[in-house]
């Protein structure tokens, strides 16, 4: 028997504690192929809001009463498949539960990267990659470019700064209250804005006089609006995600939309599944530059399986500082 959180009902809006319920459920036995993994982290990402919703999109939505899943951390304790063996630390997509059966082929053994193992699920997992490839690649920067990034003290935006920092750009970032401001400042982003404390618009204009030459979205709304605005001739946006809107009946409208004529801006939204070939190149460049201590990978911790709903509400509210997890 093992404990998984389900999907209660389907919010409306802002999600409730309501929505999930926590239920035992059975495992399958083991069969050829297959792997018992332990988990001893868990994964909440603002990307499981969408899930909540019955809406196609690129990964399948939550379905009533059936158990949620998403990135997860744990220990393989018995094992049907080639290659795997009880004592295996692995990384797996049946997440929101302390036990799962998963086929081995959807499996992968941490890499051997000198890391702590809950680090595949932020700076060397999907959070570092969004980073490095919505980054160097979607958006294309480049040395001396001056670059924009919202929700700048969650995991990808911090990440951003470090690796736009290491990477010789000017770095201008965006995240709510002084506390959050001023551990951006303290990765390297030479100018820190507080959207909370006014108009995200103004405080750009004034912290990027010259303009931007690369925004990286992580909120939508008002955020890409005021880069839009403030977008230098030929920028480049990678539309990484728009928290702001996930929980809003209607997107927020832009009012600088049509600077992406005038300007020639190139906006491009990307999911880092894309990237999934590239990993390889991503583990040496994202490993080397923690190995050099370039890159601090901080982490906000809630203990326990009991509290998976919270930490993933507490995206919406700012509750993290770098990468929600959840230990169990
Ligand atoms: P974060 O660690 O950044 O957590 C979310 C943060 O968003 C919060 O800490 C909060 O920070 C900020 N936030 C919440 N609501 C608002 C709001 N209304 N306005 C401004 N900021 C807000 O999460 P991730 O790093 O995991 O994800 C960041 C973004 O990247 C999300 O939009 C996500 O959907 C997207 N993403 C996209 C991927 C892709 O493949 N395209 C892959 C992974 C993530 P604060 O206290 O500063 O408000």
């Amino acid at each position: 028997m093992a404990r998984a959180w389900h999907l209660k009902s389907r919010p409306q809006g802002l999600p409730t504690n309501e929505n999930f319920e926590l239920k035992d459920f059975d495992l399958p036995g083991l069969s050829d192929g297959m792997v018992r993994v332990r988990n001893h982290w868990l994964s909440v990402d603002p990307y499981m809001r969408g899930r909540m919703n019955d809406v196609k999109s690129y990964v399948p939505p939550f379905q009533v009463g059936e158990p949620m899943d998403g990135g997860a951390v744990g220990e393989v304790v018995e094992s049907q498949a080639e290659g795997f063996a009880p004592g295996d630390l692995v990384l797996h997509m049946s997440g929101w539960r302390d036990e799962a059966v998963v086929p081995a082929r959807l499996v992968m053994k941490l890499p051997d990267l000198g890391a702590e193992p809950q680090q595949f699920l932020g700076i060397l997992g999907t959070t570092g990659a969004t980073a490095w490839f919505g980054l160097l690649d979607v958006a294309s920067a480049k040395e001396k470019d001056i670059v924009f990034v919202s929700a700048a003290a969650g995991a990808v935006g911090s990440a951003v700064v470090q690796i736009a920092k290491a990477r010789g750009m000017t770095v201008i970032a965006s995240a709510g209250g002084a506390e959050k401001c001023a551990w951006v400042r303290s990765l390297g982003a030479d100018q820190v804005i507080d959207y909370k404390a006014g108009p995200v618009l103004k405080s750009l204009a004034a912290a990027a006089p010259d303009g931007i030459d690369v925004y990286f979205d992580n909120v939508g709304g008002d955020h890409l609006d005021a880069a839009l605005a403030l977008a230098r001739q030929n920028a480049r946006f990678a539309i990484c995600g728009m928290i702001e809107g996930y929980n809003k009946a209607e997107p927020t409208s832009l009012r600088f939309i049509m600077r992406i004529i005038a300007a020639r801006i190139q906006l491009k939204g990307f999911i880092v599944f894309d990237f999934q070939p590239r990993m390889a190149e991503f583990y040496r460049g994202m490993g080397a530059l923690l190995a050099s201590g370039k890159v601090q990978a901080k982490e906000t911790v809630i203990e326990g399986l009991e509290a998976m709903p919270q930490a993933f509400l507490g995206l919406f509210e700012g509750a993290n500082t770098g990468k929600m997890l959840v230990k169990l």
